[in-house]
């Protein structure tokens, strides 16, 4: 016997059919002995229908926020996962399952006090623990638990993911099995390389960098917390027949494995080819050379919750002025040169040149730490395909490069076949 979390992402349960499709794949480990809890997301569309109808409110009288009451956000987008839990449990019970929805305050999921972006700050498993002790399957709602106002938190975008892992440490599963329309983590996006493999393991180190990068398959906090208390989660497809041969399988569903490096016997150099569109460059000419600077200019930035990710500064010729590249989401560009325009003086630069329309790709391998020369590979390939690169980052496990967007296809497939991600 073991311990499960199973996780249906949105689209898993997009409708009644699906629902009841889902209420088999739960039955399949019920029926083998397992104790099992699941978590569910809203039907897919559905939070960007009730954000839509937050923003589509008029702002409060008298608010000197621009924004609208980010708890009464949470009261309405925290609503959809409350349909999708009841309709499980309906669903479970019609297949003869005792099953019940829990909210988050009911277990209770405490988060903290930051509305619409709560952290969890604590799970207590006990609660559950008794729910496997009568054998019930509880069917708890995603994305949400109650922060110390008492109040709905929702858990940011993608939420139900970190709701999933964090039940899963929380009552110490064996397995935390998040569902969703894709069978697996690939080597790249299979729509722009078809080759591109599913991998059978990831390391939740590398799986950190994919998911920051733009493989929208896990919430990035679902991963670091996956990573720190070591939860085995696998992502696997909902789409497939529950019945199918080897889905019940306990040390091997099939699906990717994202679990510590150690357990990751043939390590490749290189794990996957990641990118990210809509970057946008900003380079500040003649910034004074002297301490304080790059504070003077990032402290700002991060104030006004802009993402600045790659940074690049020049050693200075003469002693005195420098240049300083970076980059930020395009979304942020106009915000970013508001700020950067208000530091000018202080700081001490001559112009802020920009440009959008810049993608990021990324190779990422733990691999990497004890092999030399696969930055100088990536190059290499690049420059073959005459791809200008404009910035690269690199850190222990990852060499980030930005190109401009047009590449982007390109540069994805030049490197995942230099590195030989698309054999095997
Ligand atoms: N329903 C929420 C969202 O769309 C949470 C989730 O699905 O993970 O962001
Ligand atoms: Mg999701």
């Amino acid at each position: 016997m073991a311990r499960i979390v199973m996780k249906f992402g949105g689209t898993s349960v997009a409708d009644l059919p699906r629902i009841h499709n889902v209420a088999r794949h739960v039955k399949r480990e019920v029926d083998a002995g397992h104790e099992v809890a699941v978590v569910v997301s809203a039907m897919s569309g559905k939070t960007n229908e009730l954000v839509a109808w937050v923003q589509g409110m008029p702002k409060a009288t008298g608010a000197n926020s621009p924004f609208y009451d980010a708890r009464e956000y949470d009261a309405v987008v925290a609503s959809g996962e409350q349909v999708t839990s009841g309709l499980l449990a309906i669903a479970l019970q019609s297949m003869g399952i005792h099953a019940r929805s829990w909210q988050g305050w009911q277990i209770p999921i405490r988060t903290d006090n930051a509305h619409g972006a709560a952290r969890i700050a604590d799970i207590d498993g006990s609660f559950l623990i008794k729910r496997f002790g009568e054998g019930q399957v509880a069917v708890i709602a995603g994305f949400q638990g109650i922060a110390p106002d008492n109040r709905i938190a929702t858990l940011g975008r993608g939420g139900s993911d970190t709701s999933a892992v964090a039940i899963a440490a929380a009552v110490k599963a064996d397995r935390c099995d998040i569902y969703t329309d894709v069978d697996g983590v690939y080597t790249t996006d299979p729509r722009i390389e078809p080759k591109a493999r599913r991998l059978p393991k990831v390391s939740f180190e590398e799986m950190l960098e994919m998911a920051s990068l733009g493989a929208k398959v896990l919430q990035v906090r679902s991963v670091e917390l996956a990573m720190v208390h070591k939860v085995r989660t696998f992502v696997r497809s909902s789409f497939e027949d529950p019945d199918a041969p080897g889905m019940g399988d306990l040390l091997n569903p099939p699906g990717t494995l994202i679990c510590d490096e150690d357990e990751i016997v043939e390590q490749q150099v290189v794990t996957g080819i990641a990118y990210a569109r809509d970057e946008a460059q900003v380079s500040l000419r003649r910034v004074a050379d002297r301490p304080g600077v790059a504070a003077g200019i990032f402290g700002p930035l991060a104030e006004a919750n802009i993402n600045v990710d790659m940074i690049v500064q020049n050693i200075s010729e003469d002693g005195k002025f420098t240049d300083m590249t970076f980059t930020v989401p395009t979304g942020d560009l106009d915000k970013a040169r508001v700020v950067l325009d208000k530091v000018k003086q202080t700081v001490g630069f001559d112009v802020i040149q920009s440009e959008a329309g810049m993608s990021k790709v990324s190779v990422i391998g733990i691999g990497m730490r004890s092999h030399a020369g696969v930055a100088a590979t990536a190059f290499k390939a690049l420059s073959e395909k005459g791809i200008n690169i404009r910035a690269i980052t690199t850190s222990e496990i990852k060499i980030s490069i930005l190109i401009d967007s047009a590449y982007t296809e390109l540069a994805v497939r030049t490197l995942h076949s230099v590195y030989g991600l698309d054999k095997q």
